[in-house]
């Protein structure tokens, strides 16, 4: 778990701030949920038999006995309140988008942590798969504009649930003469959760799943139909795109395509995956609403920040003034002025210590601020101010009633 400090935290604002704006403009709309909901929730939403779910989970007993989970993924809460507030009625196709900290508990490194931060959308009561095109292309998007350009996405389509009962027993079929070769976990995982095998780190596993039945090949005709039209609307809106039979996700709700955005350039090695999400049209029943199609994804900021090739420094908006003054009564006329001026609008400092005009004309050059006002007993006696524009060192004294017009001036 991290501290987020300066500058790094204005790096973290542009990115939500950019996100926000991107979601809006396609009509997605902020919910904030609580950071802690009943256990059963994710359980039954994530799945039983996933890691998040039997090794990841911070769970605690509540003073009345009741479980509590603090969230590991923004989904199941999203679903939960569409139902308690009764969204669908009003609004048959809702469109939410959230952020805010997520916790597993996993082995942290670098891209990996236990309280990480993500940033989501939503999409209930669409089926048709160009809303999960537009998803994409949306999140795509949006990396262009915070300047990552290093990009792969992968797209695969796990099934709905008419698919995935004749594909399990096709992988069932396929690892159990290997069962040895499987690592524990997987060796669990082949009579609960066979699905979860593709996606293990391991070497040994990873070599066996290279030579694994083909989801695509065990699809009905519909999903395949669902996966075509996915892959078609990519196309049409120039998202290029790569298909991996053997992508899937660590959440058990996904019933149709799913796609995952990663880095090619950069060090984040395996947790190179930035953002991922899927059609999940079975979830919103399973939690006791209506049969209601639904697509999301998340990213991760913490990731997405990493992999940002400005530094966070360039993200950081300084002063664009700073008074310098001495005396006591230019002092509290520079106070004032600060003041005023930052009822303008415009960002200024002053440093309350005082000091030598030489010493606050050494912090206000450290400030980065592009004017320099001047306040001495001289200039309050005469109604002045002294102006200093940094980038050319020019000064010149301004009656103080014009120092608005001359600031905007030369800040313009
Ligand atoms: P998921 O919710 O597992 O589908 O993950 C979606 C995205 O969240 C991933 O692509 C990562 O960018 C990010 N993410 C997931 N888990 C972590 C973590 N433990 N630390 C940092 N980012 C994470």
């Amino acid at each position: 778990m991290n501290d987020l400090l300066p500058p790094d935290s204005a790096k973290w604002n542009h990115v939500e701030h950019v996100a926000r704006q991107v979601f809006e403009s396609f009509g997605y709309r902020e919910i904030r949920t609580p950071i802690v909901e009943y256990t059963p929730l994710f359980v039954r939403s994530i799945g039983e038999a996933t890691d998040v779910v039997e090794k990841e989970m911070y769970t605690f007993t509540d003073r009345d006995e009741s479980s509590i989970t603090m969230r590991p993924e923004g989904t199941a809460g999203a679903v939960r309140a569409l139902l308690e507030h009764g969204v669908l009625q009003k609004q048959p196709v809702t469109r939410w988008y959230y952020s805010g900290p997520m916790f597993r508990r996993e082995r942290a490194q670098k891209g990996r942590y236990r309280q990480f931060y993500q940033m989501g959308v939503e999409a209930y009561g669409v089926a048709e798969p160009t809303i999960d095109a537009e998803q994409v292309a949306m999140l795509h998007a949006l990396y262009l504009r915070l300047g990552i350009t290093g990009l792969d996405v992968i797209v695969n389509s796990v099934g709905g649930p008419d698919d995935r009962p004749a594909y399990r027993e096709a992988l069932v079929a396929y690892f159990t003469p290997h069962r040895a070769e499987l690592c524990p976990d997987c060796q669990r995982r082949l009579e609960r959760n066979p699905l979860r095998i593709l996606d293990c780190k391991v070497a040994g596993c990873r070599a066996l799943v290279a030579g694994a039945p083909s989801i695509l090949d065990h699809l009905s005709p519909a999903s395949l139909a669902q996966f075509a039209g996915f892959r078609a609307a990519l196309e049409a809106l120039g998202v290029p795109h790569q298909v991996d039979a053997r992508l899937v996700r660590g959440l058990d709700y996904y019933t149709g395509p799913i796609f995952e955005l990663k880095a090619t350039g950069g060090d984040l090695g395996a947790q190179n995956t930035l953002g991922a999400g899927g059609r999940y049209d079975r979830l919103v029943e399973e939690l006791g609403g209506p049969p209601t199609p639904a697509v999301g994804f998340a990213f991760g900021v913490e990731r997405v920040v990493l992999t940002m090739p400005q530094p966070a420094e360039a993200y950081e908006q300084g002063a664009e003034i700073f008074v310098v003054a001495q005396g006591d009564a230019p002092r509290l006329y520079a106070l004032r002025l600060g003041h005023q001026l930052r009822g303008d609008g415009y960002r200024v400092d002053l440093d309350h210590r005082g000091g030598t005009f030489k010493s606050q004309f050494k912090r206000a050059d450290k400030s980065g601020a592009k004017v320099v006002l001047v306040i001495g007993d001289a200039e309050l006696t005469s109604g002045q101010i002294m102006v200093k524009d940094m980038a050319t060192g020019e000064q010149r004294p301004v009656p103080a009633a014009e120092a608005t017009a001359t600031l905007v001036k030369l800040l313009r």
